[in-house]
């Protein structure tokens, strides 16, 4: 079985919707995914196995109905924003296969014809085939986001990291946007994520990966060659587990 010099044998990427789109923008920008595709191939000819979790924010949240005056049913718009997952999904797809990757999109909710169910014991038959599994809808139930859903996957397929690929270089001790002085942390424990209210991901993800003991490694997707560092597990990013070895 290969596993590279990290020690990784199989990895959960947790791409977000707003990494499809350019920033301050909405919808799919192709280019933006197909570099992110060229990125993952590369990652994956390194021969570990990549199971992407995708977000749908670049099309629609559940959360930004969920007011009374929406007239739309939170629970419906989680629903929404589920399909949305499954919109980049086939993006995605395409995108990796149009680089030569090998690839299956599997849905938490049935979707026959446009891609296939997510059976937990038939996504890790994929990885163990080389292919590169999209896992969209998230969780397949509303009121939670794609970042639980990485969280539940990255555990149930018995991966060795999740590694959640965002705008910024990790995780600051504040708002690196809004405060000159904000700290970048190489190395956090579930603890000090939770306790300083760090965001990072949603609480819930949080708590599924500290109680599991599953690394969460959060990066920088944008900077050339991170999504090759980051599965080769060189160090780059905020690297959350449960020992740490300095404070910072
Ligand atoms: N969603 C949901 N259940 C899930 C995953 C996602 O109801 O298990 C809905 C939720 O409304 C969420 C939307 O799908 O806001 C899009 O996912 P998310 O916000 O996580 O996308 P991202 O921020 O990663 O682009």
């Amino acid at each position: 079985m290969a596993v590279n010099s990290a020690g990784y044998r199989r990895v959960v990427l947790k791409l977000s919707g707003e990494s499809f789109s350019h920033a301050g923008e909405r919808g799919i920008s192709m280019d933006t995914v197909v570099h992110i595709a060229e990125q993952t191939a590369q990652a994956a000819q390194q021969g570990v196995q990549i199971a992407i979790v995708i977000g749908g924010g670049n099309i629609l949240r559940g959360a930004q109905f969920a007011s009374a005056s929406a007239r739309i049913q939170e629970a419906t718009s989680h629903y929404m924003g589920m399909l949305a997952t499954v919109i980049n999904g086939l993006a995605l797809q395409d995108a990796l296969e149009s680089v030569g990757c090998s690839t299956r999109l599997s849905t938490a909710i049935r979707m026959d014809g446009v891609a296939e169910p997510y059976i937990r014991r038939r996504a890790a038959r994929h990885l163990e085939k080389g292919r590169i599994v999209i896992l969209a809808c998230g969780t397949g139930s509303p009121f939670v986001t794609t970042d639980t859903a990485a969280a539940q996957r990255a555990l149930e397929l018995d991966a060795d990291i999740l590694l959640k690929a965002t705008r910024v270089d990790g995780v600051y001790s504040d708002d690196p946007e809004k405060n000159p002085h904000a700290v970048l942390y190489s190395e956090l424990s579930y603890q000090s994520v939770r306790e300083q209210n760090l965001r990072v991901m949603d609480p819930t993800a949080i708590a599924q990966c500290m109680e599991h003991d599953m690394p969460i490694l959060v990066f920088n997707f944008r900077k050339v060659g991170n999504i090759v560092r980051a599965v080769n597990g060189e160090k780059v990013g905020t690297l959350i587990r449960s020992k740490v070895a300095e404070p910072r």
